[in-house]
């Protein structure tokens, strides 16, 4: 299975703050801890998931290192890591992991064989209800790897060059004996670039690149819902030896909104009217998104009653119609009440239960089948 980015384990964005990856893993842990999952293997190993994902993005230099080059940057069994000398750390962990994946035909041109598209990256954007409604732009800022300055992307420190590897004289490939076999394998001097850095850049560490932030501009489609993604193509990380960038999704949220809950292209709303109103009938002035409408609430409507408004709702991205907006009555007993208030009501209940039947039929037959029960 292929590993997940370690932001997702988490849940958090790119530019979390080191406070807010400790937060969203220790929220996880306490899930997810085997104590509190006795013979769940399935909640162990998300326990792990998260405590790797962790161990990597609360430490600074790995964190960098996976930004740049995800998994293969910070992968432990690829031994030098990041740590290593110059080019070595991450160029050792990008072959261990992929091999000459492209080394099709990339053995004769010597060199610059390992091609690899850029990772695909995530970035989690809050919407409001109302944006998510109707659609709308936003920019988002993400961090991204631009062409190191201070050498030009050669890696090389200022004033020298790479230099045409030794190990493989700039073929980008070695033979290797193994057992019987004779086999050709990645030059793991250079890990076929066929070039050799021997004193790397201050700025980039030899890696030719560097970290920064690009502002995009991202287009919310109307009636996009929760969990959709915009792919923006092109947006994700950069690709290594001239291989394509990999894409940004934009994973949406929506935020939670006062009034509305969603329910895809429905939208539901509490609807509190006094029981004077209930009883006598009234008009009520509701909210929806496209401004006040009126509903006519009926005499003698009860508590859970749901009124529907057509095409009151949200009309999804890949809808035909607006949906509806379900206003659900609910009673409310009135509170602080006053003395005449008090009053009132108590004599308004001796009239009731003098008829009680005719005023209050579902009260009074359950008392009744209450004093069935007891009596039987
Ligand atoms: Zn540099
Ligand atoms: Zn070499």
């Amino acid at each position: 299975m292929a590993k997940r980015d370690y932001y997702e384990v988490l849940g958090v964005n790119r530019d979390a703050s080191e406070d807010d990856i400790k937060k969203a893993y220790r929220k996880l842990a306490m899930k997810f801890h085997p104590d509190r999952n006795p013979d769940n293997p399935k909640a162990e190993e998300q326990f792990k998931e998260a405590k790797e994902a962790y161990e990597m993005l609360s430490d600074g230099q790995k964190r960098s290192a996976y930004d740049q080059f995800g998994h293969a940057g910070v992968d432990q069994s690829g031994g030098a890591g990041m740590g290593g000398a110059g080019m070595g750390g991450f160029a050792d962990a990008f072959s261990d992991i992929f091999g000459d994946i492209f080394g099709a035909g990339g053995g004769q041109r010597g060199g610059r064989s390992n091609v690899y598209r850029g990772a695909d990256l995530r970035y989690n954007l809050e919407v409001s209800l109302e944006d998510a409604a109707r659609g709308t732009e936003t920019k988002i800022r993400i961090p991204t790897m631009a062409e190191c300055e201070g050498c030009q992307g050669s890696g090389a420190r200022k004033g020298t060059e790479p230099k045409t590897c030794p190990t493989c004289n700039g073929h980008g490939q070695v033979r290797m004996q193994q057992g019987f076999f004779s086999i050709q394998q990645t030059c793991p001097k250079c890990h076929g670039t066929g070039r050799y850095v021997a004193d790397p850049c201050n700025t980039c560490h030899g890696a030719g690149r560097v970290k920064q932030h690009k502002t995009l501009s991202v287009k919310i489609p109307s009636g996009i819902d929760e969990g959709d993604r915009i792919r923006l193509s092109g947006e994700g990380e950069p690709g290594v030896n001239g291989g394509p960038p990999g894409d940004l999704y934009v994973q949406v949220h929506l935020k939670e909104h006062g009034v509305f809950q969603r329910d895809h292209d429905d939208l539901h709303c509490e609807m509190p009217i006094s029981f004077t109103v209930a009883a006598l009938g009234g008009e009520i002035e509701i909210p929806t998104l496209e401004g006040v409408a009126r509903i006519k609430i009926p005499a003698e409507t009860q508590s859970g009653k749901v009124f529907r408004l057509r095409s009151k709702g949200i009309k999804g991205v890949r809808s035909i119609a607006h949906g509806d907006l379900l206003c659900h009555v609910v009673l409310e007993t009135p509170i602080s009440l006053t003395d005449r208030q008090k009053e009132l009501l108590r004599e308004f209940e001796t009239i009731s239960q003098a008829n009680a039947g005719r005023h209050n039929p579902r009260a009074k037959s359950w008392m009744d089948r209450v004093k069935e029960f007891f009596a039987g």
